[in-house]
């Protein structure tokens, strides 16, 4: 590599957080790079994912704050007179989304990437159509993402309003009600946000947990926290079909309904490769995701796969590290994803975020496990916050001090997990986190007391 006779070194296929990332390590890494996207720049993440949810979750948590600024020695407000311009915000959505978009397109033209605004359809392993356009290319890295799941199992009868998350971020008035299908990630935000903003929230969980990926003790938590601000959980509800805006569901053997003014579907998203002529150019696929391997390839060697698209794991910021990795590896290194090292933020209120395993999945995996807790009620931050919700799980291994999973629960805790990302990174023992030293007065204090009390040894705890 560069062989001359294709136009490009490495073509990217999509610009979401895996394949703009990916375009702009390559450029830096001196390549001659061209990236297609149909769309804006950005994907889903940015135009209809995480940037605008936590927009809008912004102005909800404000709104929350404000209706309880009294506790807070606060007078002088008619709290119950505060409503959310819905026009309003969503001009703020778009502006934000904007100025983000525009960001990345500055980026791009800074970093002389070919910018192609169209579909891309492979022709051969070397070639693509763009818009009817030929691009070659010497590699190829797919990062199409993916879309919302509409389950066939989930019957859609009558006259419905059932919307998905992108409908659901573009709302222009708040629905009077709202019955949601699916207890993980999305289902959780929305109800969150849709409660906070006057909805009556009613969500359908086929789990016994809601967010299956976070312990079930600080899930349960959450879950508590939710139930108390208003939103009713239907656990271990499998949905079979939506009529006239009736959910229908079977629970213990029996089928109920949930009536409501509108149905958001968030039972999960699926790898989105339609039109892209992958399977005819020989690209192996495990059911609707593109297979890779360790280092990201697919099943042709020039054709690399990244984010949403392989199906791995689900999140704008795995998309961009593999995007790094993927092209690191075109470069003759020999990289791998390391799927057991990340973290995962959920933007409640209070926050969740994690990394590693449950307790649950580390005693399964065979692990003599030591298990520190803290609650928030003994920390100073999270009492000045006036929110006190909350805990530090910490999973370790007994005898080696390993870290095997870190769950946090409270206040800021989404920018926190990071620290345990380069825990995780550098192999840190439980030890090495307790003689790190955490500055006063944070939330984070609670991640030393924590480990501490896995060992009976926390300063402010019981
Ligand atoms: P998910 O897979 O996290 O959750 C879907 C839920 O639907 C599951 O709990 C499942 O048990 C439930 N379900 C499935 N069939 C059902 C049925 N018939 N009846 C009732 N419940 C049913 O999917 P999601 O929440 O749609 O999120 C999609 C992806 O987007 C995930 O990979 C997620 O990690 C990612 N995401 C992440 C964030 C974040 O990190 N903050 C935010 C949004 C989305």
């Amino acid at each position: 590599m560069p062989d001359h006779k294709y136009n490009h070194d490495i073509t990217v296929i999509g610009g979401g957080p895996g394949g703009y990332v990916a375009a702009i390590k390559a450029a830096r890494e001196g390549k001659n790079v061209c990236l297609v996207e149909k769309n804006a720049l950005g994907g889903v993440c940015l135009n209809e994912g995480c940037i605008p949810t936590k927009t809008l979750l912004k102005t909800a948590n404000l709104l929350d704050e404000i209706r309880h600024a009294a506790d807070f020695a606060i007078e002088g407000l008619d709290a119950a007179k505060a409503v959310v311009n819905m026009a309003k915000l969503q001009e703020r959505r778009k502006k934000v989304i904007a100025t983000l978009v525009g960001g990345i397109q500055a980026l791009v033209r800074a970093n002389k990437i070919t910018l192609v605004k169209a579909e891309a359809k492979f022709v051969d392993a070397h070639t693509i159509d763009a818009g009817g356009k030929r691009i070659t290319s010497d590699y190829f890295i797919i990062a199409t993402g993916s879309d919302v799941f509409m389950p066939p199992f989930i019957a859609l009868e009558g006259n419905n309003t059932v919307i998905t998350s992108r409908e659901a971020l573009q709302l222009d008035a708040i629905p009077a009600s709202i019955a949601i299908i699916g207890g993980g990630v999305i289902g959780v935000e929305f109800a969150s946000l849709l409660n906070k903003l006057g909805s009556k929230v009613t969500v359908l969980e086929l789990l016994e947990h809601i967010m299956p990926m976070v312990d079930p003790e600080v899930s349960g938590m959450a879950k508590k926290r939710l139930e108390k601000a208003g939103i009713a959980f239907k656990m271990q509800a499998k949905v079979t079909r939506v009529k006239d805006n009736a959910v229908h569901y079977e629970m213990n053997g029996k089928e109920e309904t949930v009536k409501a003014d509108m149905v958001l579907m968030a039972v999960g998203r699926v790898p989105h490769t339609d039109g892209l002529g992958a399977k005819e150019i020989g690209i192996e696929f495990d059911r609707r995701a593109i297979r890779t391997d360790a280092q990201l390839r697919t099943s042709v060697p020039n054709i690399y796969c990244i984010g949403d698209a392989n199906g791995k794991v689900m999140l704008a910021h795995v998309a961009s590290h593999e995007g790094m990795i993927a092209v690191m590896n075109i470069l003759g290194h020999s990289r791998k994803m390391d799927y057991d090292k990340i973290p995962s933020c959920i933007y409640l209120d209070p926050e969740i975020a994690c990394i590693g395993m449950t307790e649950a999945q580390a005693k399964e995996a065979g692990r003599n496990v030591k298990i520190g807790k803290f609650p928030m009620t003994g920390n100073g931050k999270s009492l000045v916050e006036g929110d006190t919700d909350g805990v530090v799980k910490v999973i370790v291994d007994a005898e080696l001090g390993e870290i095997l999973g870190v769950h946090l629960y409270g206040k800021h805790v989404t920018d926190m997990i990071a620290g345990m990302s380069v825990a995780a990174t550098l192999e840190a023992t439980a030890e090495e986190i307790i003689e790190s030293i955490h500055p006063h007065p944070t939330v984070s204090e609670a991640i030393p007391e924590a480990f501490m009390a896995a060992f009976g040894k926390a300063i402010h705890g019981l």
